[in-house]
């Protein structure tokens, strides 16, 4: 027999009611989270949503017929009175730019699609956490956390997960060592504003120059910029060779929701509203945090040095001009903001 766990920690996290995930759009992104939950067994019961219904149950019938050989897992194409109970709702959903469509259309019309999914789910599931892909991510995961009414740590954003998981397979291809023992995180808005923590890497606890130092190894400045940068750029040259990117961000996906299933308290890099983090506040963007049952349990605030501290805070007033932008609010940068949207 278990007794009831009285924990501060337990008394504030909110109630799961079940080992349902609900996905809303139910492309690329979203089939792709699907089909790695599933098989990772992490959830009972998936149910999919798109505006596309005969997408959402075409996807829901392929991954059905893989239970069989996965893992027992409840799969339908549903409506928004299915995410009712669904411990995380996943939104997926977005837009492709029009030709001659102006970056400033597109974000308003993927906040649109956003805030009336958000809507929706929250109406039926005001217990159940939201975990935001659909981009610019994290404009998007701020505008949920406006529009759910939720907590800021129920509301999460994919953020650089993708990024940071890019960047430690690059290093680990580099350095010839196992990507998932080499700890380094990407911070900041996913896309071109990003930055790489290079003071906080390392390998087997060594910063990257030690571990250069002590292997021999030629640790130059120029092949790891190359790497960040390869890392910020890799969805513009996965896009150009096949038209999506969708692996990476789906298992991705599947990590953070196998965190907040398990409560594992992982620390992994989400976009998360900051609040006085070296003066950075009401903005969404990425940090290390803890992922637990309760969503974002804590944000950690890494040392970093001067130069990654003043691209943080370049990358939160990009963020910050994109929100008040949407709001239709006038700026004299909003001129020098890039021309397009990172894709993924
Ligand atoms: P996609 O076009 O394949 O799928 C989008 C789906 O959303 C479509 O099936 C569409 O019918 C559906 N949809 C549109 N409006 C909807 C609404 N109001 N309600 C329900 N469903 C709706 O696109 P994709 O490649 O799967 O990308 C989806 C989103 O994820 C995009 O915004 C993309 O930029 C983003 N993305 C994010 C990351 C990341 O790291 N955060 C990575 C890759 C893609």
């Amino acid at each position: 027999m278990t007794t009831p766990d009285s924990s501060p920690r337990a008394q504030s996290s909110p109630p799961l009611h079940s080992m349902r995930i609900a996905v809303v759009g139910a492309g690329h992104v979203g089939a792709t989270f699907a089909y790695a939950l599933l098989l990772r067994g992490l959830a009972s019961e998936i149910v999919l949503l798109d505006a596309n219904h005969a997408r959402a149950e075409g996807e829901a019938m392929d991954l059905a017929h893989a239970v069989p050989l996965t893992h027992p897992t409840r799969v339908w194409a549903g409506d928004y009175g299915d995410c009712a109970g669904a411990a995380v709702t996943v939104i997926t959903a977005g837009a492709a730019q029009r030709p001659g469509e102006s970056r400033l259309a597109l974000l308003e019309r993927n906040a649109g699609i956003v805030g009336d999914v958000v809507r929706e789910v929250v109406r039926h599931n005001p217990a159940g956490l939201l975990l935001v892909a659909s981009n610019p991510v994290d404009v998007m995961a701020y505008e949920a956390w406006r529009l759910s009414g939720l907590p800021h740590e129920r509301v999460i954003g994919s953020g650089t997960i993708l990024d940071t998981a890019r960047f430690r397979a690059l290093l680990g291809q580099h350095f010839d060592v196992d990507p998932r023992n080499v700890h380094a995180y990407v911070l900041g808005e996913h896309g071109d504003s990003e930055l790489a923590a290079w003071s906080t890497a390392s390998i087997a606890g060594m910063p990257l120059d030690d571990y250069c130092a002590a292997h021999g190894i030629v640790c130059d400045r120029e092949d790891m910029e190359a790497i960040f940068e390869r890392t910020r750029d890799a969805a513009y040259a996965i896009i150009e060779r096949k038209g999506a990117t969708y692996y990476a961000i789906g298992v991705g996906l599947a990590r953070i929701v196998e965190a907040i299933l398990r409560d594992e308290r992982s620390v992994l890099s989400v976009s998360t509203l900051i609040d006085g983090y070296h003066g950075i506040r009401d903005v969404y963007l990425s940090v290390p945090v803890v992922i637990g049952r309760g969503g974002v349990e804590r944000v950690l605030r890494p040392t970093l040095t001067e130069g990654e501290v003043t691209l943080l805070r370049r990358s939160a007033s990009v963020l910050r001009e994109r929100i008040d932008e949407l709001r239709g609010m006038t700026s004299p940068e909003r001129d020098a903001l890039p021309s397009g949207f990172p894709p993924s």
